[in-house]
């Protein structure tokens, strides 16, 4: 998925200022987005209170939609640099075609996961043919500054590892939780587990005291460490937790989010993480008019075009609040 937003300000994340040493629990309303003519998201990251989790950078969720007489999702070719994305889906699918020739339907559980490294460009569409429903979510990682001109490369595991406990299955995304781990490739202590509760469960999750988390809801009625999350929004948590307490009322489907806080500052701005404002430039004016990004063949229709890069440099570094 892309970032769409037509005044698109450069923003600086990371670094130690923003992270929460110890355990909080900030709840994170969503800004409503719309990308394109046919998907409305609700991003939570970065949010206006809060910019990363560990080196989760955005967070995207959309849907439960119904799209049964609708072209569904349908994000033109567009560049992304500096980053990992991730697609997780809880219902439908999604067809993802990158620059390297990857053309893959991502399902379901399934761990769509994108490393642009230092460039790479993909389209995402819901395929002629879909389910009715389609719900997930969309996540950016940040690659810290020894990785992040890495060669790209994009993973698809269908066939993630789980841990249980009564009422409780999390399903590594990234990262390890509980001595299992997910397969997909990392560049910085971090985790995303899908947890999907039963109504009635009582659940204590492990955590890393070093870590900072947050947890997305995404359906259902649930209450983490006795906050009730509605889906949409997201819980920031801190850090220096050993266990987080989870209960549902209802099935309840949601994502945990966690990783070390990521010491470096960097720029994000449109699609591109870097570290400079001269480094953004450049790659908006490579997406204009070079081959650095590659080209995505059998996209139906045009690539996206890059905002205007504001004339003003960016801002100072702002408080979290
Ligand atoms: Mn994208």
């Amino acid at each position: 998925m892309s970032n769409l937003d037509r005044q698109a300000v450069p923003a600086v994340c990371g670094g130690r200022g923003f992270v929460v040493a110890e355990p909080v629990r900030e709840l994170l309303t969503p800004r409503h987005v719309r990308l394109g003519e046919s998907t409305e998201v609700r991003r939570l990251l970065p949010n206006l209170g809060r910019r990363m989790v560990g080196a989760w950078a955005f967070v995207d969720h959309y849907g439960p939609d119904d799209i049964a007489d609708e072209p569904g999702m349908q994000v033109p070719p567009h560049p992304h640099m500096g980053l990992q994305t991730v697609s997780w889906l809880h219902e439908g699918e999604v067809l993802h075609r990158d620059s390297l020739g990857s053309l893959r339907t991502i399902r379901a559980r399934e761990l769509g996961l994108m490393t642009s490294g230092r460039a790479i460009s993909h389209s995402e569409e819901s395929p002629r043919a879909h389910a009715r429903f389609l719900h997930g979510a969309q996540l950016w990682v940040a690659l810290p500054d020894a990785h992040r001109r890495v060669e790209p490369h994009f993973q698809h595991h269908t066939d993630l590892p789980t841990v249980s406990a009564p009422g409780l299955t999390a399903t590594l995304i990234l990262g390890e939780l509980d001595g299992t781990a997910s397969p997909g490739t990392t560049y910085t202590p971090i985790v995303g587990a899908d947890l999907a509760l039963a109504a009635g469960a009582e659940a204590r999750l492990p955590l890393e005291p070093d870590f900072e988390y947050a947890v997305l809801a995404m359906s259902g009625s649930a209450e983490v460490d006795g906050v009730p999350v509605l889906p949409g929004s997201m819980l920031y948590l801190g850090c220096g937790r050993t266990e987080l307490p989870l209960r549902a009322d209802s099935d309840a489907g949601l994502m945990l989010l966690g990783g070390e806080p990521f010491e470096e500052e960097l720029i994000m701005w449109w699609n591109f993480i870097g570290r400079s404002q001269e480094e953004i430039a450049q790659a908006r004016a490579d997406w204009a008019t070079g081959d650095r990004f590659g080209t995505v063949h059998g996209y139906d229709g045009p690539p996206l075009s890059a905002p205007e890069l504001p004339a003003t440099p960016l801002k100072a570094r702002g408080r979290v609040r």
